[in-house]
Protein backbone atom coordinates (compact mmCIF):
# COMPACT_ATOMS: atom_id res chain seq x y z
CA UNK A 1 0.00 0.00 0.00
CA UNK A 2 2.51 2.69 0.79
CA UNK A 3 4.39 1.59 -2.23
CA UNK A 4 1.36 2.07 -4.70
CA UNK A 5 1.08 5.84 -2.20
CA UNK A 6 4.61 6.82 -3.22
CA UNK A 7 4.22 5.71 -6.72
CA UNK A 8 1.30 7.85 -7.05
CA UNK A 9 3.36 10.93 -5.40
CA UNK A 10 6.05 9.96 -7.80
CA UNK A 11 3.39 10.17 -10.96
CA UNK A 12 2.31 13.45 -9.27
CA UNK A 13 5.43 14.90 -9.27
CA UNK A 14 6.19 13.89 -13.22
CA UNK A 15 2.55 15.59 -14.25
CA UNK A 16 4.06 18.73 -12.16
CA UNK A 17 7.59 18.87 -13.91
CA UNK A 18 5.99 18.40 -16.78
CA UNK A 19 3.29 21.57 -16.32
CA UNK A 20 5.30 23.69 -14.36
CA UNK A 21 6.69 27.12 -16.09
CA UNK A 22 8.98 27.90 -12.51
CA UNK A 23 12.43 26.94 -12.46
CA UNK A 24 12.30 26.53 -8.78
CA UNK A 25 9.12 24.48 -9.21
CA UNK A 26 10.14 22.24 -11.92
CA UNK A 27 13.34 21.67 -9.66
CA UNK A 28 11.27 20.73 -7.19
CA UNK A 29 8.90 18.37 -8.93
CA UNK A 30 12.18 16.67 -10.36
CA UNK A 31 13.35 15.99 -6.92
CA UNK A 32 9.91 14.66 -5.73
CA UNK A 33 9.48 12.60 -8.63
CA UNK A 34 12.49 10.97 -8.23
CA UNK A 35 12.66 10.34 -4.54
CA UNK A 36 9.43 8.96 -4.60
CA UNK A 37 9.91 6.57 -7.42
CA UNK A 38 13.18 5.65 -5.56
CA UNK A 39 11.39 4.70 -2.23
CA UNK A 40 8.56 2.97 -3.75
CA UNK A 41 10.73 0.47 -6.06
CA UNK A 42 13.14 0.14 -3.17
CA UNK A 43 11.18 0.33 -0.17
CA UNK A 44 10.80 -3.37 1.74
CA UNK A 45 7.28 -5.48 1.90
CA UNK A 46 6.72 -4.88 5.73
CA UNK A 47 5.83 -8.42 6.57
CA UNK A 48 7.77 -11.71 4.72
CA UNK A 49 5.40 -14.30 3.29
CA UNK A 50 4.02 -16.56 5.99
CA UNK A 51 5.51 -20.18 6.54
CA UNK A 52 3.76 -23.09 4.68
CA UNK A 53 1.68 -24.90 6.86
CA UNK A 54 3.30 -28.24 6.52
CA UNK A 55 6.25 -26.77 7.46
CA UNK A 56 6.39 -28.87 11.16
CA UNK A 57 5.49 -32.24 11.03
CA UNK A 58 3.38 -33.23 13.96
CA UNK A 59 4.17 -35.04 17.08
CA UNK A 60 3.68 -39.11 17.76
CA UNK A 61 0.23 -39.45 19.55
CA UNK A 62 1.94 -41.33 22.74
CA UNK A 63 4.99 -43.40 22.92
CA UNK A 64 4.19 -46.73 22.93
CA UNK A 65 5.71 -49.00 26.15
CA UNK A 66 6.68 -52.72 25.54
CA UNK A 67 4.22 -54.29 28.01
CA UNK A 68 3.21 -57.95 29.04
CA UNK A 69 0.44 -58.98 31.45
CA UNK A 70 0.99 -60.75 34.76
CA UNK A 71 0.55 -64.38 34.89
CA UNK A 72 -1.50 -64.33 38.31
CA UNK A 73 -3.50 -61.01 37.92
CA UNK A 74 -3.39 -60.51 34.34
CA UNK A 75 -2.81 -56.59 34.77
CA UNK A 76 -0.69 -55.15 32.42
CA UNK A 77 3.04 -54.90 33.61
CA UNK A 78 6.22 -53.18 32.10
CA UNK A 79 8.05 -55.61 29.78
CA UNK A 80 11.32 -55.32 31.82
CA UNK A 81 9.95 -56.09 35.31
CA UNK A 82 10.20 -59.03 37.17
CA UNK A 83 7.73 -58.50 39.84
CA UNK A 84 4.16 -57.38 39.23
CA UNK A 85 3.37 -54.14 41.09
CA UNK A 86 -0.20 -55.21 41.84
CA UNK A 87 0.00 -58.63 43.20
CA UNK A 88 3.74 -58.67 44.14
CA UNK A 89 4.75 -61.88 42.45
CA UNK A 90 6.90 -62.92 39.90
CA UNK A 91 5.57 -61.89 36.16
ZN1 LIG B 1 0.02 -59.29 39.09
Amino acid sequence: MLRQTFFLASLLGALNLYYAEDLALQILSGVLFLLCLGISVIWPEPLPPPPPNDLWSDAPEKKQREMKTCSSCGKAVDLKWTMCPYCSKRV
